[in-house]
């Protein structure tokens, strides 16, 4: 698929045959299988000003909060029980957890047997490096556009070309490596949107996650509309087609913007779902977009209802890591 012709599908009404096409790659490549990942999200301090983002630290009109590192470690453990094979730590851009502090809580979620993904934002290449010497596997860091101009607009005070430099240094030192976008930002066009898809590509990411912009009312963006779930399902169902074995997370922004999202996500190339473990006190505070409709990982009817879901569409749950098959390949090489 060249960039006129992810153009055309992403302009296109009738789809129908793309998200068709996009599941039969995923089963084909990935299997019917679904792989659960719990995420903690540990801390909402954040130093950055991402303009459409609930917990910038510009916004006066949250409840800051920090888990403990023993409240983040029984967490991790609380996931392990339940059986969770993956443990996703994620945070705003919070200095508090210095590299000491946040390699001694890795080393030991990583006693718990559990493939750990990290989301914390921009690091330097020594403290990527340092997580992974202490057993982090994986990175997730969404290059939110490819366009640099818009980047500019939505990232106050921040260094586009340091956020993909981040993601070649998480690739070079041999992580698991997640991007990702959001489809809905302020003047973003379909043009981009595929320059974006096409970013991927060339990344060679592991596992990608894109979701709509679902717009908070203490941002700047109060006034603008949420992004379009098609739109974003489009850009999902072709991000599989061009990279058949990533793993791609049928994200909670879909499930909030659409009654169904997940599953329709699941049917059209996705195969992650990570349940939220957070501590319910902390949970409500991660206020990144309102109405957050994630599953809740502590609820068993929440969790079961989730596994009939995917059971329903013809997936099992892996009972493995779920590795990413492109991360395997390369190390195969
Ligand atoms: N600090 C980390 C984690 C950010 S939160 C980092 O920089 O990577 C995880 C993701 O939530 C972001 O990458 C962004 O794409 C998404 N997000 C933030 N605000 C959002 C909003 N209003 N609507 C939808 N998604 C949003």
């Amino acid at each position: 698929m060249n960039k006129k012709e992810i153009i055309d599908i992403l302009k296109a009404e009738n789809t129908e045959g793309v998200l068709i096409k996009a599941d039969t790659i995923r089963r084909k490549y990935c299997g019917n299988i679904v792989h659960l990942r719990a995420l903690i999200e540990f801390s909402n301090f954040c130093k950055k000003q991402c303009v459409y983002c609930g917990i910038n630290s510009k916004i006066k009109n949250v409840i800051r909060y920090r888990l403990s590192e023993n409240e983040i470690i029984e967490t991790a453990k609380k996931a392990s029980e339940l059986g969770f094979k993956t443990v996703v730590l994620q945070s705003g851009e919070d200095d508090f957890f210095g590299t000491k502090k946040m390699c001694s809580i890795i080393e030991k979620i990583k006693e718990l047997n559990v493939a750990l993904t990290l989301s914390l934002g921009e690091k330097t290449k020594e403290e990527y490096k340092a997580y992974k010497n202490s057993g982090a596997d994986r990175y997730l860091l969404r290059i939110e556009t490819t366009d640099e101009k818009l980047y500019k607009k939505m990232h106050p005070n921040a260094d586009f070309k340091n956020r993909i430099k981040c993601l070649y240094n998480l690739k070079e030192l041999g992580y698991e490596t997640g991007s990702g976008i959001l489809i809905g930002l302020p003047e973003q066009t379909v043009d981009s949107i595929a320059d974006d898809i096409l970013f991927f590509k060339k990344l060679n990411a592991d596992m990608i996650g894109l979701g709509p912009l679902i717009t908070h009312k203490e941002t700047l963006l109060k006034n603008y509309p949420c992004g379009s779930f098609e739109l974003a399902l489009k850009a999902l169902a072709i991000t599989r087609i061009l990279m058949p074995n990533i793993n791609i997370p049928a994200t909670t922004a879909m499930e909030t913007l659409l009654k169904e999202g997940r599953k329709i996500a699941l049917k059209s190339g996705a195969n992650v779902v990570m349940p939220n473990i957070t501590p319910e006190i902390a949970k409500e505070n991660y206020s990144i977009y309102p109405n957050k409709q994630g599953i809740n990982a502590l609820d068993k009817i929440e969790l079961e209802n989730l596994k009939n879901e995917i059971i329903s569409i013809g997936d099992t749950i892996s009972n493995d890591y779920g590795t990413s098959k492109n991360f395997i390949a390369q190390k195969h090489l």
